[in-house]
């Protein structure tokens, strides 16, 4: 979607640290860190957000969202200590950008339940 700044950012016309790459994710560092790790990964196709999944080929590209995850998660030495996997949908969740995302928050002890 051309006016989606996430959807944007796959096409490379808005800079963004990338972290890692698979055939229809992405994994970028959040501009406005959180917590000392904090990066989004986005399915690159535009899905507004986890209540839009549908269908058996939703089913699975979600799958594969959550399993490219914990490899970001992994791979940037989050197993350890532990991790936080949040995805914002509508705005009582206070969801920012209309693109799929979920956070992946580490690097420090988490309160529970978010405010
Ligand atoms: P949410 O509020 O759950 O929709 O999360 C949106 C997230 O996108 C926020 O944590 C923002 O800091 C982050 N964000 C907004 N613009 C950018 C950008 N250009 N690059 C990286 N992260 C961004």
């Amino acid at each position: 979607m051309a006016d989606c700044l996430f959807c944007r950012i796959v096409a490379g016309e808005i800079p963004a640290k990338i972290v890692k790459r698979s055939g229809d994710a992405l994994a970028f560092r959040d501009i406005d860190a959180k917590a000392p790790v904090h990066v989004l990964v986005i399915p690159t196709r535009h899905i507004a957000a986890v209540r839009d999944i549908k269908g058996a080929d939703g089913e699975q590209l979600l799958g594969r969202l959550l399993a490219f995850t914990a490899e970001v998660a992994s791979e940037l030495g989050l197993d350890g200590d532990g991790y936080r996997i949040v995805t914002n949908t509508g705005k009582n969740a206070g969801q920012s950008v209309d693109h799929l995302h979920f956070h992946v928050l580490g690097g420090r002890k988490m309160t529970w339940p978010p405010g």
